[in-house]
This record gives structure tokens, C-alpha cells and sequence, in this order.
């Protein structure tokens, strides 16, 4: 008897309870692939980065006078939110960080400040809002989800940055292109910089940067030209004396004549307040029509741009690949 309960329990054993435990282990192991997938997924989306020679900057802010040592990263949550809307595409929030990481270590290659490598000033270096500030800007049920939206835009980059022949570029960017970006020797002369061609994008013209208009009484236009030119005369009357002379490679105004004098697009623009220098002229009773379209300087990404190609599908590095012609993404250390 004693002899059968002890096959009983060896049959038991066998049949039931040893099969049992190997499905439990299997269960188990089919329970931890998807965690495994998960933590690579998490990885992938947060890489961990050693920056080993720029792992802080010196952040000037200007109106204190205070030089500040902060973080790179840190710092970059601090300028994408000022530079960017937080509601455009995540590659394009993507593509502004590294772009702004780029210039922030140009910025320290090529200091402008004696005890800095930035400054927080936009018409100086880069722009730089705090925290608070920046959140009292937005609508209150948004605050939380934008500020970590940028959070993510800067990580999923981290370390991050666009070369050209292995050095970080200078990383020129403006809201709107008017579908077309400009190079750099016809807005600020010199020589230019291989990187920064003119290239064409789609979609821009459903943002509210795209298309503006002016219009100035021929007085205003005589007023404002005389800042400049205090011998300024034109006869309106003559279709000859307000007219576009000369176009730049990408369609913008390159020389433009007012009576006795021929501007450069650039400066009509400061002049007359427009937007950017892709404009046309209309000469209307007793004043000026400018229709402008795009708004900045036009060099390099457009962020409108940027956001429709988002929108189309492109990642942050096909939206960086095409406004810098031939750039590499590389990581810091690595330069
Ligand atoms: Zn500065």
C-alpha cells in the first residue's frame, strides 16, 4: 500500500505538478520580452549621454549682469521654449534643440563675452526665458505638458549636434522662409558658408508668418527714407522712380530704387518695417503697397518650415539634412 501511494504521488508529480512548473517558467519568460522591449524602447528614447567636454556653460544674464554655470541640457529647456512654439511637431521641437545646442557650442568656441560663453539677450546670442516666466505665458491646463514636451525634445537629442567638416556650424534659423531660404552673403555680406544654400520648402504658407502686407502714405515713405537719406526726393507721379532693381538667387529683393536712391533690400526692410525682404511694390493713389512674404532673415531653418515637414513626416534629422546642405549629425564629444 505504502508502495503504491508512493507511485500515486511520483505519477502526481509527473504528470501534473512538474509540468506546472515549467509552464510557470515559461509564463515568466514570455511576461519579461515585453519589459525587455520596453526598457530598449526607453533607451532609444532617452539616451544617456556623458558630456565629457561640454557638460556645463557659462549663461550670462544680461539685464543682472550675473554669469550663471549651468547644465547644457538644462539650459537648452530654457532656450527651445523661448525660440519655438511648444505646440508645433516633436521632430521640429527636436530639430530646434539640436540646432540651439549647436549654436550654444559654437557660441562657446567663438565667445562674444568675456566671462561667458552666452548670453540669455535674442538680438545678442540666443534666447533664454526662465521657468516661471515662461509658464505664466502659457494657458494654465497646458503648462505641465509643454514644459515636458520640451523636456523630451532636448533628451531625446541629448548630445547632439550639426557639423560641417567635422566643426559645429553656425546655426542660423528665422520663423518663415516664404517657401524659399536665403544665403547668407546677401543679408549680411562676407563670404557665406558652404552649408547654407538656397533650398525650397512645402507647406509653409498655411502659418500666419507667411503672408503680411504694409502700406505707407507717400508721406510715411518720404518720412522714414529721410532717417537715412535726408536728400531724399521722389516724383510718385513717375512709374520709374519706386521700383525693384535686382532680385537675389532665392526671389528676394536685392536693389530697390526710391527717387535718387537705390537700397539694398535689407535696408528698405529695417526702413520700412517689413517682415522680410521677399516683397513686391504697388503703387496706389497717394500711397505704397508692400506685400511681403515670410518673416526673418531667411538663413537657414525655417521653423514654420521645419514644423510642415514635421507634419509631412519627416524626422528631425531630414528637417536638419535639408535646410544645412551636407552637415553631419555628431555627437559633441566626438569634435
Ligand atoms: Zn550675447
Amino acid at each position: 500500500m505504502k508502495k503504491f501511494l508512493l507511485y500515486f504521488f511520483a505519477f502526481v508529480f509527473i504528470c501534473f505538478l512538474l509540468p506546472a512548473l515549467f509552464t510557470k517558467q515559461n509564463i515568466k519568460v514570455a511576461d519579461s520580452e515585453p519589459q525587455e522591449e520596453q526598457q530598449n524602447e526607453e533607451i532609444i528614447l532617452e539616451p544617456k549621454y556623458d558630456y565629457k567636454k561640454y557638460g556645463t556653460i557659462k549663461l550670462l544674464h544680461k539685464e543682472t549682469g550675473e554669469v550663471e554655470e549651468v547644465e547644457i541640457d538644462s539650459y537648452l529647456y530654457h532656450v527651445v521654449s523661448a525660440e519655438m512654439p511648444a505646440d508645433y511637431e516633436l521632430e521640429a521641437l527636436k530639430a530646434q534643440a539640436i540646432v540651439a545646442r549647436t549654436y550654444t557650442i559654437y557660441k562657446a568656441l567663438h565667445p562674444k563675452h568675456e566671462n561667458a560663453d552666452i548670453c540669455d539677450d535674442s538680438t545678442c546670442c540666443q534666447a533664454w526665458v526662465s521657468k516661471k516666466e515662461r509658464l505664466s505665458r502659457w494657458e494654465e491646463d497646458k503648462r505641465e505638458s509643454n514644459w515636458q514636451k520640451i523636456e523630451q525634445c532636448v533628451n531625446q537629442t541629448k548630445g547632439k549636434i550639426i557639423t560641417y567638416n567635422k566643426e559645429p556650424i553656425n546655426a542660423f534659423f528665422h520663423a518663415n522662409s516664404g517657401g524659399t531660404t536665403e544665403i547668407p552673403v546677401n543679408v549680411w555680406g562676407g563670404s557665406g558658408y558652404d552649408y547654407l544654400q538656397v533650398v525650397e520648402t512645402a507647406g509653409e504658407e498655411g502659418y500666419s508668418q507667411y503672408a503680411s502686407e504694409v502700406e505707407l502714405s507717400n508721406d510715411e515713405i518720404i518720412n522714414k527714407l529721410k532717417t537715412k537719406y535726408d536728400d531724399i526726393q521722389i516724383n510718385f507721379e513717375n512709374n520709374e522712380d519706386i521700383k525693384i532693381l535686382e532680385y537675389t538667387e532665392s526671389n528676394r529683393v536685392k536693389t530697390v530704387k526710391f527717387g535718387n536712391h537705390e537700397l539694398s533690400g535689407v535696408e528698405a526692410r529695417t526702413i520700412f518695417g517689413l517682415k522680410s525682404t521677399n516683397f513686391s511694390i504697388e503703387k496706389q493713389e497717394n500711397k505704397v503697397k508692400f506685400t511681403v512674404k515670410g518673416y526673418g532673415h531667411g538663413v537657414g531653418m525655417s521653423q514654420t518650415g521645419a514644423d510642415a515637414m514635421a507634419k509631412q513626416g519627416k524626422n528631425c534629422e531630414d528637417i536638419i539634412n535639408h535646410f544645412y546642405v551636407g552637415v553631419e549629425i555628431q555627437e559633441i564629444n566626438s569634435i
